[in-house]
């Protein structure tokens, strides 16, 4: 079996059995069965499946941790979360996550006004709403707005001038006041490609005379009371625990000096968001080094310490993580279109009567190589490409050589590799480095994996079938794009092993997972191919599944007018410039128009499907 390491990074939300990846939850539905289901539909291109029942997974899994975490030290304070909108946005998966967390009283955290409308409209009366980034006094009026709606919201201040606008709008709104936290920021920092929220050097938070001074101008304003959080933010993706304890030191005595100076309606702790993703599918490379249990034992125990030492009253806990509870719901589905050498069979081997004798060796190390001579053999027909390369530029052989030196290097080295399949021979891998095939998918990178562009933040990746053969071919995969970054490569320290299909005969996807956290919104409309089709996925009481909310890829007009192309002028050149065409006839154009008009509609994915043998 063949699993592509789901045991690391899987979380058992998902099995290999019986050769294809399944679900593993209620009816245990295979990814392709799902997959087929999407398609016999009509769609095409890249499909982004949802599953609402791994929200709730983790949901329940960070809710559960942090409650068994305060039973087992005894702590007095309370639990809190809040889902931070940045990490995903979109309709599909807000409604399922609001829903979800409505029996945990789980909120929502905006970090812009149009997110803060999002949470003001869909946020359970109860639930907690926490508001960070940078305020104008739009946004204060939006805090005050929702405080008058009746929810419990925090307005987080960044620095003192937002506290100046906050004062400002009470006067003019007056009562009710939203609640208020101050971001601190603290020289503990995080690590890794996303470090840049925490530290001295942060973008975010007030120092600590900041913090004093922000003190000072609340009880002059006699709003002293409505200050209750402190809130920090280390980074995304925190590796390792270490700058996690450091930092949580660090607030914990910040929050006892402020309550000793008189804060005494300040009772709770936030702790941004942070927590790691396992995304690596290889064994020696990992992406975190403890796990939920780790952190939440280390964030109540640490606060419980803090706060007794100092005798100060437990803080009660709010958590921002966003990453940790959007990623796992969402898979990637991308059609391969093509192998780049699926072409290079024997039939199309055109040899001469007589060819040049680099060639005729070649023909002749392909007809002889065995399991004892393949490396060697490999090793000489890859000599003999350079120079059979070099007598072409040179004028010495012609096309049709070229060619049938191309198609035999390919014919030995899938032979080769089909050979010494159960070797584990460092120099096999190294030739697979140098002889990797090309995997063309029918998505764009810049669009579904943008952290891959921008971070080279790898995603695990697998086939949906075919995994009790062994995967022969070293793989780099291709988007459509016409962007020569949108690759990802094949890396010797990160192998990807794919199979030599036949796609004239058989389709084949591949799955990227995790990729539910960031993604989405990141993603770019480069080449104007814009968010996949997506589905989400709902299992019932007896197991069953359903295919729920459907929403195609837009269509080609659609991210026009998105663009703000006039559309009624670029329908009405498009179709001048048929009608004034003097190469066909009326009855053709009125043809050619309708076809035109379909083609609008439909979104820029392509939408072939590889041609059978038999057509
Ligand atoms: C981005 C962000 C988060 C979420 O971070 P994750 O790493 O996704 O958990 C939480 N809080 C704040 C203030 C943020 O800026």
């Amino acid at each position: 079996m063949f699993d592509y390491g789901i045991k690391i990074w899987s979380q058992n939300n998902f099995i290999v059995e019986d050769g294809v990846v399944k679900v593993n939850y209620r009816s245990k539905p295979s990814l392709l069965e799902i997959t087929k289901k999407v398609r016999q539909t009509g769609i095409r291109g890249p499909l982004l499946i949802r599953f609402p029942h791994l929200i709730q997974k983790q949901i329940g899994t960070l809710y559960k941790e942090f409650k068994r975490a305060m039973k087992s030290f005894d702590y007095q304070g309370s639990f809190n979360a809040v889902f931070p909108l940045k990490v995903n946005q979109f309709p599909n998966f807000i409604t399922s996550l609001v829903e979800i967390g409505k029996e945990y009283n789980y909120g929502l955290e905006a970090g812009s006004k149009a997110e803060l409308i999002i949470a003001m409209a869909y946020n359970h009366k109860k639930a907690p709403i926490t508001v960070n980034g940078f305020k104008d006094k739009g946004m204060i009026n939006l805090g005050f707005i929702a405080a008058k709606m009746g929810f419990d919201i925090t307005l987080t201040i960044e620095g003192l001038n937002e506290l100046e606008t906050i004062l400002e709008v009470a006067k003019e709104l007056g009562e009710p006041i939203p609640d208020i936290g101050l971001r601190i920021r603290l020289h503990s920092s995080g690590i890794g490609i996303w470090a840049k929220s925490g530290g001295i050097n942060s973008k975010f938070g007030l120092t600590s005379t900041e913090l004093l001074e922000a003190v000072e101008l609340l009880k002059k304003n006699d709003l002293l009371q409505k200050f209750k959080m402190i809130h920090f933010h280390i980074g995304s993706q925190i590796s390792e625990i270490a700058p996690v304890k450091r930092a949580l030191r660090e607030a914990g005595n910040i929050y006892a000096e402020l309550r000793k100076m008189g804060a005494e309606n300040l009772g709770a702790i936030n702790l941004g968001g942070g927590l790691a993703i396992e995304y690596s599918q290889h064994e020696n490379f990992h992406a975190a080094n403890y796990t939920i249990t780790e952190f939440t034992n280390d964030v109540v125990f640490l606060l419980k310490e803090i706060a007794e030492q100092k005798g100060v009253i437990q803080p009660d806990i709010f958590t921002e993580s966003g990453r940790y509870i959007a990623a796992p719901h969402a898979v990637l589905i991308a059609p391969v279109l093509e192998l780049f050498s699926q072409e290079y069979t024997e039939r199309g081997l055109k040899l001469k009567k007589t060819n040049p004798p680099l060639i005729e060796e070649l023909y002749d190390l392909y007809k002889t190589i065995n399991r004892k001579n393949a490396i060697e053999y490999l090793h000489d027909s890859l000599d003999h490409m350079e120079s059979l390369l070099t007598l072409f530029d040179l004028g010495y052989i012609d096309l049709q050589d070229r060619s049938n030196t191309e198609i035999l290097v390919h014919l030995i080295i899938k032979k080769a590799i089909e050979l010494l399949k159960n070797s584990k021979s460092y120099e096999l891998k190294r030739i697979q480095d140098r002889v990797q095939e090309r995997y063309l998918l029918n998505f764009s990178l810049f669009q579904s994996l943008p952290d891959f562009w921008g971070l080279k933040q790898r995603f695990p990746v697998m086939p949906l079938n075919n995994l009790d053969v062994r995967p022969t071919r070293s793989a780099s995969l291709w988007d459509i794009t016409c962007d020569s970054d949108g690759e990802i490569d094949f890396n010797i320290d990160y192998p990807l092993y794919l199979h030599d299909i036949d796609l004239k005969n058989e389709e084949y996807f591949l799955a990227f997972f995790l990729v539910g956290a960031y993604q989405e919104i990141l993603g770019m409309k480069h080449n104007l191919f814009t968010h996949p089709t997506e589905v989400t996925v709902e299992f019932d009481e007896n197991g069953d599944y359903r295919l729920e909310r459907i929403v195609e890829a837009q269509s080609i007009l659609d991210i026009l007018y998105d663009l703000d192309y006039d559309l009624n002028e670029l329908q009405s050149n498009l179709k001048s410039n048929l009608a004034n065409s003097h190469l066909i006839d009326e009855e053709e154009k009125e043809r050619i128009f309708e076809l035109l008009a379909l083609i609008l509609n439909e979104n820029s994915y392509l939408k072939m499907s590889p041609k059978k043998d038999s057509e």
